[in-house]
């Protein structure tokens, strides 16, 4: 929690600057603001932040944990909640994504395809996926490597319970713009090669609290928001 009080009514505050910041930086990206959508991300706060950001109208919350889907997911069960997962995750866990997630935007790998596949098909249901790329050098960001996503778009074309809509990326952290946004120029670079392949990805998600205006610039779909809605996260996520 970032304040003591559960009082998240500045949520809503916060919620409508976002939101005209987006707007602005579509506008000045001529971009129609209506193409651009952001994802509050909602991970290490608790459901009573998630129930304000609710009365707002948002129902897709991005988490990076999925222990956090579960205990969030239990807080308001019977709410109409699309969690979505933004965040690496182990093969271990595919069980209850299934189970749980109506979304995943951090696949990066075949085995993990494959574990969610086995159990989305146990589940009997299907969810929308998108690729998780690493266009930043950096040791710590996860996704796959960008040559390998004409392969990987390939392989998964076998697995019906993944629907394939784009490509996520996480861009390198730099106080320098133009490394900040040629990380999000190789998204879009890449999405459109794999358009011109037959692939149909329309989503791009990129862009977070400190760096959406330079994603919005080059072509993101939708921005992961965190920060700049809830407040200071206090533990690491
Ligand atoms: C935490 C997180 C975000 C949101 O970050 P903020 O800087 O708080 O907006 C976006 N994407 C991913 C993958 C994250 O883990």
């Amino acid at each position: 929690m970032n304040n003591a009080s559960s009082d998240y009514s500045y949520v809503a505050d916060n919620w409508s600057a976002v939101r005209a910041r987006v707007d602005d930086a579509c506008r000045a990206a001529g971009r129609e603001p209506s193409d651009v959508s952001i994802l509050p991300v909602s991970k290490t706060f608790g459901a009573d932040a998630v129930r304000a950001a609710m009365a707002l109208g948002l129902r897709r919350f991005g988490e990076n944990k999925v222990q956090e889907i579960r205990s969030k997911a239990a807080a308001l069960a019977g709410e109409d909640i699309a969690w979505v997962v933004i965040g690496h995750l182990q093969t271990n866990k595919a069980k209850d994504v299934a189970r749980l997630a109506s979304e995943v935007q951090s696949l990066d790998r075949i085995e993990l395809a494959d574990a969610l596949h086995r159990r989305l098909q146990i589940e009997g249901r299907a969810i929308d996926v998108l690729i998780e790329v690493k266009t930043s050098p950096e040791e710590s960001k996860q996704g796959l490597a960008p040559e390998q996503l004409l392969p990987f778009l390939a392989a998964l074309r076998s697995y019906d319970t993944l629907r394939v809509k784009g490509l996520m990326t996480m861009a390198v952290q730099s106080e320098d713009p133009a490394a900040v946004r040629a990380c999000f120029r190789q998204l879009r670079e890449l999405r459109d090669l794999a358009c011109v392949q037959g692939h149909d990805l329309k989503r791009l998600s990129m862009g977070m609290s400190g760096d959406f205006p330079l994603a919005i610039a080059e072509g993101a779909t939708e921005i992961r928001v965190g920060t700049a809605i809830f407040g200071q996260r206090l533990r690491t996520a």
